[in-house]
């Protein structure tokens, strides 16, 4: 029978996406073993995470300061906005380099399943970016599932009669396909080749 200290531990990684009990017994055993060596560093880098990171009030990018570095970074075209679902995806497209405009973190993708609803997710202050003027383009960057193309479509729809031209990824993504999991060659064919949503 392990500590309390250990089963909390466990228990408290297994939460972690892509950690279930086991793999998270068997980090919580390399922890156990290093606590002397990689611990500390672990600990240090989890607080700076804590203290430092803050959520940009503009485009939902986590980073150290509000606006973000993508948001307040003069060189990037503002008249671009890339909009995806998760900040892991603004972080795949941004790590392929090749999209120069600025983007918008939604939070998530409409499901009727889980009860995901417009107005949970960060659709409202797209709405708002758009109608403050000077956008041209909205390229929707869902992934590539059905829960994805719908918000694609929802917010197209709401975006109808506003002058902004709207895109999406080209479908060379498989389908299903997330985001955070292509390589940079993939994610960045799909950017160029985008084309309008129709
Ligand atoms: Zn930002």
């Amino acid at each position: 029978m392990a500590s309390q200290e250990i089963e909390a531990l466990s228990a408290a990684l297994a939460r972690l996406p892509g950690l279930g009990p086991r793999s998270a017994r068997r980090a919580v055993l390399w922890l156990v073993k290093r606590r002397e060596s990689a611990l500390p560093q672990l600990l240090d880098v989890l607080a700076a995470v804590r203290d430092t990171l803050v959520e940009c009030d503009t485009c939902g990018n986590v980073d150290t300061k509000n606006p973000c570095g993508i948001c307040a970074d003069s060189r990037r075209d503002q008249s671009q906005i890339c909009v995806v679902e998760d900040v892991s995806d603004l972080w795949a497209l941004d790590r392929a380099k090749l999209f120069t405009g600025c983007y918008h973190v939604l939070g998530g993708r409409l499901s009727a399943l889980e009860g995901v609803r417009p107005e949970d997710l960060a659709i409202g202050s797209l709405l708002a970016r758009v109608e403050q003027g000077g956008v041209d383009e909205i390229v929707l960057a869902m992934n590539a599932t059905l829960e994805g193309q719908t918000t694609a479509h929802y917010i197209a729809e709401r975006m109808e009669n506003m002058p902004v031209r709207i895109t999406q990824l080209a479908h060379g993504l498989p389908v299903g396909g997330e985001l955070d999991y292509l390589d940079e060659g993939t994610l960045a064919q799909a950017l160029r080749a985008r084309r309008p949503l129709g």
